[in-house]
């Protein structure tokens, strides 16, 4: 008998009595935080965006405070983030942006935020669910698109192709769940180099399972 096709809600009601996830596995307090954040952890931990901000917050609480500091002490503090001086050009940018147009505050629209320097479709998606509860799309990390294409949801490899996809087939109010849920189980189970199916709750239904390719060889 062939594989029946794994459906999303599934995956979702399987991920979620398995895990209880923030909305954000960054460290923020304010929507401007969570921006920084956001930004900072391209090509990063969470874990090293984490231990980075925690100096970074306590230096820069609102938009004046990154603008003023010398570009060359930004840079410092967020050094071990990787690609520090495009950051902090972009983080300085974002920052003067907010001033001129929002009065220094993060904007609540998925137009606004992708006008932003440095802010794409998928930080907006982050920052728009984590700081104001708002669902406008999901948001493709590294683990969103490992699991939504080993689970065979999507077969596309571009992010906002897959974003599509899982957008098409889960309810808007889920969107920003999804996120978390898949990261929780992409870095607990479903790991890039070594994905554990032997003990993943998908692995007599995901089509990527290497439970499936020994029992076919037995
Ligand atoms: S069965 Fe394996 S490949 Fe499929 S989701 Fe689980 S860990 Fe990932």
């Amino acid at each position: 008998m062939g594989l029946v096709p794994v459906s999303i809600d599934s995956v979702l009601r399987e991920l979620e009595c398995l895990y209880d996830p923030p909305r954000s596995f960054l460290d923020w307090q304010t929507p401007l935080d969570l921006a920084v954040a956001t930004l900072l952890s391209a090509q990063c931990t969470d874990v090293r965006t984490n231990i980075v901000t925690k100096e970074l917050f306590h230096r820069c609480r609102i938009a004046e405070d990154y603008v003023t500091m010398p570009r060359s002490e930004l840079e410092r503090i967020i050094h071990s983030c990787g690609t520090f001086r495009v950051k902090a050009k972009h983080i300085q940018e974002l920052c003067a942006f907010l001033l001129e147009c929002h009065g220094g505050q993060v904007p609540q629209t998925m137009q606004e935020l992708t006008a932003l320097p440095g802010i794409g479709r998928k930080t907006a998606a982050i920052i728009l669910y984590a700081a104001f509860g708002k669902n406008e799309g999901v948001a493709v990390d590294t683990h969103v698109m490992r699991l939504a294409r080993r689970l065979g949801l999507t077969a596309e490899t571009n992010p906002d192709r897959i974003a599509g996809d899982l957008e098409r087939q889960v309810p808007r109010a889920q969107w920003g769940r999804l996120n978390t849920l898949f990261i929780s189980h992409g870095r607990a189970v479903c790991t890039a180099r070594k994905p554990a199916c032997h003990r993943c709750i998908f692995a007599r239904t995901c089509p990527s399972s290497s439970i499936l390719d020994t029992q076919k060889s037995v």
